[in-house]
């Protein structure tokens, strides 16, 4: 087989600029590629010339169909097919696609959850093309990224708001640009690169563990007698049949234009890590999940299951997904690139405290970008950042926020020279900020990296909050800076900063997230520690929420409420089909493996009593023994849960029920868990119906 270079197989399924450079008509090319550039508006002729080039590419590419792909409210996405055919009076078709068809579809929204949106207008929903991210072949069709919304122009989906943030912080960013004297800036981005983290084991034992077909994580297992301990899976050697897997996923994704970087093996056994090359927010979102899909595709082709669950194993590191975010401007500068001095970077200090004061300020709907039920396991989980906001800047940028705060001079320590002992080895320098991997928001020498959106959801609405609340505390710097003269600014941005920092320095942490003492600490300084999704989603419709995404153009109240509702559903769903999967399992599979035991142990004791009748039958009695009051407590447990899950099912008030399940059915389900598991490491593995977690951690080679 003829094999082919990266650079010949990177983007080849994409309509990406190259393609539209040596195909599309100058001017054409000339209008989206401003279109793509500056977020503007594309007229229907242009649409027109685009979509004949498209098509005529996408037939050469084996295409025969069409879709918009749009990202509805579900987390997930979504996608229905046209064939390009048109019938002709003779009996043959031709193929067709017009520049109406691309720009815009109408797939019924009734189906999808609108969040009461729908309650009060009509069904029918828009798709509309995002010409800003790419559209791309799989399967046989052409995949065109689009935006969703109702009937009454609501937003159904995440990429809009997502766009309408971007823009929000645009428009902000350049006012507080042209205020500093950077008057070339037309437009900035928003860049994201998300690293994704994920478990693969062998597609067997998955589909035998309805837990994990069911909801995505075990629900029961006992733990395995190895767990990440030894720290000797992180960066570890991959064995061949996940390098094998690796190898395939990035040539995969190199096809559809995800720029796949980085590949290695996690903390816990069998976790693994994908990191991209960072794009545009909007791009990143879109390519994350596509990279999601394409991992379950190709997992299964190497018959092994990849979850992407947050939380698929008990007492061993969940799954997240990192958000490295920052923010570029159309003439190509990094704005949260301290530079040689920061102290004397101007504009970098300006957005440094929009950002500190954005995150303290809005601490709480950056939480709420986060809750999913799945994630909750994680957060304050020992292994993730706790459900505590705060920022880490590391020494240098503490010094120089010191620095500003005091008034004093700040003294650049310069690039520190590493000298590691053996002549052989190169000197390096050192960075200016060292890791820290316990801040849920950390500043990683030219960006931030927020570090709580879990494995399996859109970062989508992480860089919604980010992009809104960053555009707001940007605003308010404008707002300041437009009545002092522009000689005077450099001088009041220093003073706008000192001002942020008292107020706001409590967000600021550089110590370890992870202890008992931070939480005192944090609870002292004032700040949240919001632990559930229930108890979060409520600031989602605050007053102060509601009038932030309002004044942005990001979100309308009622858009709003409707994701507070939809949050608030999927937890509740989430959990009932949880405590659903669990009594099944339990009540039919485990039971089934303990009365196996049970029954072979009892005849065991008998024989053994008729062939010795002076044995004691100590070590059948004692687990039969044990065995029976575990079953007792179990049926007791079970019955308490199934109770309980009713009980909550009943309640009325959305939110109600949401704590509902949070208090009590998500504790009968743990307080099940702790018998279940007790009773299960006394049975032995061939009586169990489904693979333990030993086997399921440990088998692949
Ligand atoms: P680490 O594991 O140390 O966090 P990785 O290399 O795995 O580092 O991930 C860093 C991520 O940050 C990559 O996805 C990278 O593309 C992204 N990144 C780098 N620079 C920027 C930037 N300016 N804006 C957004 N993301 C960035
Ligand atoms: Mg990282």
């Amino acid at each position: 087989m003829e094999t082919k270079s990266i650079p010949e197989i990177y983007g080849s399924l994409v309509f990406n600029d190259t393609v539209m450079r040596e195909r599309l008509p100058k001017d054409v090319y000339k209008a989206v590629h401003k279109t793509i550039q500056n977020g503007t508006h594309l007229e229907l002729d242009v649409a027109n010339s685009v979509a004949a080039v498209m098509k005529e590419w996408a037939i050469e590419h084996g295409a025969t169909h069409f879709t918009h792909w749009f990202q509805p409210m579900t987390g997930l996405t979504a996608e229905k097919h046209d064939s390009f055919i048109s019938p002709e009076p003779d009996g043959t078709v031709i193929m067709e696609f017009s520049g109406k068809e691309l720009v815009k579809g109408e797939p019924d929204a009734s189906s999808f959850p609108s969040g009461g949106l729908r309650a009060t207008f009509e069904a029918r929903g828009y798709t509309a093309w995002d010409p800003s991210s790419p559209a791309f072949i799989k399967d046989g069709s052409l995949y065109i990224p689009t935006a969703f919304c109702s009937y009454g122009g609501e937003a159904l989906d995440k990429k809009t708001p997502l766009l309408r943030s971007m823009n929000a912080l645009s428009d902000e960013a350049v006012k507080v640009l042209h205020l500093l004297g950077h008057s070339e800036v037309k437009h900035v981005s928003t860049t994201v690169g998300s690293e994704q983290e994920y478990f693969l084991i062998d597609k067997d034992m998955y589909m035998k563990r309805k837990d994990l077909v069911f909801t995505g994580r075990t629900l029961i297992g006992a733990p395995a007698a190895k767990g990440q301990e030894m720290e000797d899976h992180y960066f570890g050697v991959l064995k061949p049949k996940v390098s094998s897997f690796m190898h395939d996923l990035d040539e995969e994704l190199w096809k559809l234009g995800v720029p796949a970087k980085t590949k290695h093996n996690e903390v816990a056994p069998s976790q693994h890590e994908l990191a991209p090359v960072f794009e545009t927010a909007n791009v990143a979102v879109d390519h994350n999940q596509l990279t999601m899909e394409i991992m379950k595709k190709v997992a299964d082709k190497h018959h092994l299951a990849c979850l992407l669950h947050e939380k698929p194993f008990e007492g061993i590191n969940g799954s997240g997904k990192h958000n490295n975010w920052s923010i570029v401007t159309d003439t190509g500068l990094n704005l949260l690139d301290p530079g040689k001095d920061p102290s004397k970077n101007t504009s970098f200090i300006a957005f440094l405290t929009a950002i500190i004061s954005a995150v303290d300020e809005y601490a709480d709907l950056l939480r709420c970008s986060v809750a999913t039920a799945g994630n909750d396991h994680r957060l304050g989980a020992n292994e993730a950042p706790p459900a505590i906001i705060s920022i880490f800047v590391g020494d240098e940028l503490d010094a120089v926020l010191k620095s500003i705060e005091s008034g004093t001079s700040f003294t650049e320590p310069g690039k520190v020279k590493m000298a590691m002992g053996a002549p052989v080895l190169p000197h390096i320098t050192k960075d200016n900020t060292d890791r820290n991997r316990t801040s849920p928001f950390a500043f990683t020498g030219n960006k931030f990296e927020f570090r709580m959106p879990g494995s399996a959801v859109s970062v989508a609405n992480a860089n919604i909050v980010l992009n809104t609340a960053v555009a707001e505390t940007l605003s308010k710097i404008a707002d300041i800076l437009k009545d002092v003269p522009a000689e005077e600014r450099d001088a009041k941005v220093l003073e706008i900063a000192k001002d942020a920092l008292k107020n706001h320095k409590r967000i600021l942490f550089n110590g370890n997230g992870y202890t008992d003492e931070w939480v005192a600490e944090a609870e002292r300084r004032g700040l949240d520690n919001l632990k559930s999704l229930p108890e979060a989603m409520p600031r989602l419709i605050s007053k102060k929420s509601i009038d932030l995404f309002k004044k942005h153009g990001v979100f309308t109240e009622e858009e709003l409420r409707s994701r507070y509702e939809i949050n608030l559903e999927n937890y509740v769903k989430t959990v009932h089909i949880e405590s659903l999967a669990m009594q099944e399992m339990v009540r039919k599979d485990f039971t089934a493996g303990l009365v196996a035991y049970t029954k072979d142990l009892t005849a065991e004791a008998s024989q053994k009593k008729a062939l010795m009748p002076s044995s004691a039958c100590t070590l059948e009695e004692s687990t039969l023994t044990k065995l029976d009051t575990a079953a007792a407590s179990m049926m007791t447990a079970l019955d308490k849960l199934a109770a309980d899950t009713d009980a909550a099912e009943a309640k009325d008030d959305l939110l109600e029920k949401a704590n509902d399940y949070h208090a009590s059915v998500l504790a009968d389900m743990d307080a099940l868990r702790a018998i279940v598991d007790g009773a299960e490491k006394l049975i032995p593995d061939q009586y169990l119906p489904y693979p333990t977690y030993g086997a399921m951690l440990f088998s692949l080679r």
